[in-house]
């Protein structure tokens, strides 16, 4: 169900309609948008009688929401959703007409090896540095990551260079730290449907990117973002990775498809991960171009100063002077949809 306030509802009004919500025992979000203020309501186990609602100051009208997710809906939120990631070499923002470049190792191997792979980026202007503290393997023989003291690393990053910092998060244990010491929390495909994990991240203080589940469909995809929102934390991007199909040309098949699907059906920002998606270094850089090219609101991007000697991903990972040039045709082709890398 959702709530659409008048456009010139005050304050006070919505802050009423919120408090009739609660005390059903539902939950309320508030949603403001440019010309008015809509309210999702969550927690309706039952038929309740919401009519009530429409009788309050300043509301329009009470709409009820058929699809299963509400919160992440265009029905909800007809904007855009802009993300405002807080760097100290300036801020990041995602969606809208901005563009963004996460770029960074895919684990924290040393630190050492991540400046070595951070400076090159922060002169190429990245503000947003990934690199994994905490790895799900699909191997439990396979380097696991370092945990706090590879967070403890990235930290460093921002200190030195300025650059924000996003990692993974892949269970309760891990979020708690991942939201002390990082600036965004990842979370990964194959934790898409972690649903307590998914929870933890709604009730975090921090902006989250929730990349698919490697055979998850929009519907599942948008529903586990669904989460999130549900918990309270509206700071949510999506990132495609690929996903399982019959080719075997590449380790996914990187599905553009569910770009233009998502933006029609949601106010999400959605990135793609052409690293993950294609698995293969020189298959990067042309998908990189299809992505922004279909509207992605930015790229996630393995970079290596020694890919040969990585201990995951060195297959995929592009070296820093190939990720300028990404970044180089990415500013011409957002340029030609009249967006902006920042
Ligand atoms: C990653 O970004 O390092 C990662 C593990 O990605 P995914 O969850 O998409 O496999
Ligand atoms: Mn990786």
């Amino acid at each position: 169900m959702l709530i659409v306030m008048q456009s010139h509802a005050t304050e006070e009004q919505i802050r009423n309609v919120c408090a009739r919500i609660e005390s059903l025992g539902l939950k309320a979000h508030p949603i403001p948008g440019s010309l008015r203020t809509a309210i999702g309501i969550t927690g309706n186990k039952g038929a309740v009688d919401l009519a009530v609602l429409e009788t309050l100051p300043g509301v329009v009208e009470c709409i009820p929401v058929s699809k299963p997710y509400k919160l992440v809906s265009r029905d909800a939120k007809e904007e855009d959703t802009i993300l405002r990631i807080p760097a100290p070499a300036g801020d990041l923002v995602i969606g809208g007409d901005k563009i963004a470049l996460i770029a960074g190792p895919c684990a924290v191997e040393s630190e050492a090896q991540i400046m070595a792979v951070a400076e090159p980026l922060a002169k190429a202007g990245v503000k947003l540095f990934r690199g994994g503290a905490f790895k799900p393997r699909t191997s439990p023989y396979s380097f696991q990551g370092h945990g706090e003291a590879g967070l403890k690393i990235l930290a460093k990053v921002r200190e030195r260079f300025g650059m924000a910092i996003i990692t993974e998060a892949i269970d309760n244990e891990s979020l708690d730290l991942v939201e002390k010491y990082a600036d965004v929390i990842q979370i990964g495909a194959r934790n898409m449907q972690n649903f307590s994990l998914l929870k933890r991240a709604g009730r975090a203080r921090k902006p989250v990117m929730l990349k698919r589940g490697m055979s998850a469909t929009l519907d599942e995809f948008l529903m586990a973002a669904e989460y999130i929102l549900s918990e309270g934390n509206y700071q949510v991007m999506l990132c495609e990775r690929g996903v399982r199909t019959f080719a075997d040309h590449s380790r996914n098949t990187l599905d553009l498809s569910i770009i233009p699907a998502v933006k029609q059906r949601s106010h999400l920002p959605i990135l793609a991960d052409p690293s993950h998606g294609t698995g293969l270094r020189r298959n990067v850089l042309p998908l990189s171009r299809a992505a922004i090219a279909a509207g992605a609101d930015g790229l996630m991007i393995e970079v290596h100063h020694d890919p040969g000697q990585a201990l995951s991903d060195g297959i995929q990972s592009i070296l820093p002077g190939e990720f300028v040039q990404l970044a180089e045709e990415v500013r011409q082709i957002a340029a030609v949809l009249r967006r902006t890398v920042n």
